[in-house]
């Protein structure tokens, strides 16, 4: 849709639903970037995507917001690389290069992102530990600076402000595009290996032995466990699987591609349905349902990175308080912060309907990235008061422990933790000072956080 002028501000909110604010929306063309950033008032102006990211770094208080480009993509050139508008969604993207023989090298858990956003929060997947995270797949990007001029950026011809923007929360420009590398794919399929294990020390020794041997991993914890069985997960990693591995109705089409949700939330409940009874028999059913050990099972793209995409809106069962996401990242010798926050979060009895436990291979020299080479948990909690208290003091000992929180899924972080967490925060200020004196570029994330 053409930029023909917005009616007014309007509520937008993080994936999480906890918090909201009110900005204007603009549906730019490339074209209007520019003069959108010129026009920006005092509250500035932020890039949003499809509003995956949980907290608050797409939300802009006062000020304008920039809805997603219209998706264009390609074509597929012959180094396996592709052109696409920073407004493509994974999802689309992923249906343009399956019957192609390609896919995304990185992708998150769902694939309702956009490119623009996958690029600002440089977002991982199951892949981290052999393929990085995104702005290492990435072979260009195409930014509109502050001051309106494009610049087509490299991390060979311009590391500085290619590892500012690769997790920089759109802060050092407007993303409009960018070309992306691909991988082959014989099929649309993963061969997968599902395996139950009993602790966290049997979780921790199975990742580190041989995740390596996997394109593909991560484990579902079950947070209701306690004493010996705490930390007890389901592991399960995967590979792409060949031609000669299908049979029957997935031979006759091996690249099919995935399709839209099937299921909606129609609207948000007036209580939310993530209730402690509720997530505690999910967790026992979902423990025991799986096997002690499956391989060669074959599972579709949908099933095994995205789930929760088959259900559109599956936020909104957390009804009208939302819920917060809270992903953090410690080196691998430092596995007992892990342990420490699976033990307080269920001696408090804290519901976490969806819990995961990743090993990251090195990070990248993105400034603001967050991946770094150890143990990430991302765990879900229904908002509730006594959250805060909790989440402060997992701040602390993920500080102590030379780790850092995901800006993506943050809403709430105390900003004198950020230096330690992030080394170059102070050469990212110094650069937005210097690309954005006047702070056209700016979010809800940003003013909280001083980035
Ligand atoms: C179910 C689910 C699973 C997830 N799993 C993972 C996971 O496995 N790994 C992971 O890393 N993340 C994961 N996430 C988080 C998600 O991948 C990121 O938050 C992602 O960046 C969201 O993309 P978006 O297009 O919705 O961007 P938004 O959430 O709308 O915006 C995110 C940031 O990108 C910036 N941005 C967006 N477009 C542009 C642009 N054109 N130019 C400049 N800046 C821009 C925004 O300003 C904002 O700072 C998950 C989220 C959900 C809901």
């Amino acid at each position: 849709m053409p930029d023909d002028g917005p009616l007014g501000p309007e509520v937008l909110t993080g994936w999480g639903g906890a918090v909201r604010s009110a900005g204007t929306l603009h549906h730019p063309t490339a074209a209007d970037v520019a003069r959108r950033l010129g026009a920006a008032g005092p509250r500035g102006l932020i890039a949003r995507g499809l509003g995956r990211s949980y907290g608050d770094p797409a939300l802009n208080a006062g000020g304008d917001v920039l809805a997603p480009l219209p998706t264009a993509i390609g074509p597929l050139a012959g180094d396996g690389t592709v052109e696409v508008s920073a407004g493509t969604s994974l999802h689309d993207l992923v249906r343009f290069l399956l019957p192609r023989g390609r896919f995304v090298p990185v992708t998150p858990g769902t694939r309702y992102v956009t490119v623009g956003g996958a690029l600002a929060c440089d977002v991982h997947g199951k892949s981290h530990h052999r393929s990085g995270s995104f702005g290492d797949q990435v072979v260009s990007v195409d930014l509109v600076l502050p001051d309106g001029t494009a610049r087509t950026v490299t991390p060979e011809t311009d590391a500085e402000l290619y590892w500012a923007t690769v997790g920089g929360m759109g802060l050092t420009g407007v993303i409009t595009g960018a070309r992306l590398r691909t991988v082959p794919v014989e099929t649309a399929y993963l061969d997968t290996t599902t395996r139950r294990l009993g602790d966290l020390d049997a979780v921790l020794a199975e990742m580190v032995a041989s995740d390596d041997d996997y394109a593909y991993s991560v484990a579902w914890i079950d947070t209701d466990a306690r004493g010996s069985s705490l930390g007890r997960a389901v592991l399960s990693r995967g590979d792409h699987a060949t031609r000669d591995q299908l049979s029957g109705r997935s031979a006759a089409d091996p690249l099919a591609v995935p399709g839209p949700p099937r299921v909606t939330v129609p609207f948000v409940p007036p209580v939310g349905l993530v209730t402690r009874p509720a997530v505690r028999a999910f967790n026992e059913l979902w423990f025991h349902k799986a096997p002690r050990l499956r391989t060669g099972e074959l599972q579709t793209i949908s099933q095994f990175f995205h789930p929760l995409d088959g259900v559109a809106h599956w936020n909104r069962l957390y009804g009208p308080r939302g819920f917060v996401q809270y992903q953090l990242v410690v080196p691998e010798h430092r596995d007992d912060v892990v342990r420490s926050v699976l033990e307080q979060v269920s001696r408090d009895r804290h519901p976490t309907f969806l819990t995961v436990l990743k090993r990251f291979g090195p990070g990248n020299p993105g400034w603001l990235s967050f991946p770094t080479a150890g143990w990430t948990l991302a765990l879900d909690f229904p908002a509730r008061r006594d959250l805060a208290p909790m989440l402060d003091r997992f701040d602390e000992e993920v500080v102590a422990a030379g780790g850092r929180v995901y800006l993506a899924k943050d809403a709430r972080l105390r900003p004198e933790l950020l230096p330690a967490m992030y080394p170059r925060l102070a050469d990212f200020r110094e650069l937005r000072d210097r690309l954005d004196p006047e702070r056209r570029l700016q979010s809800d994330l940003a003013r909280r956080l001083s980035l």
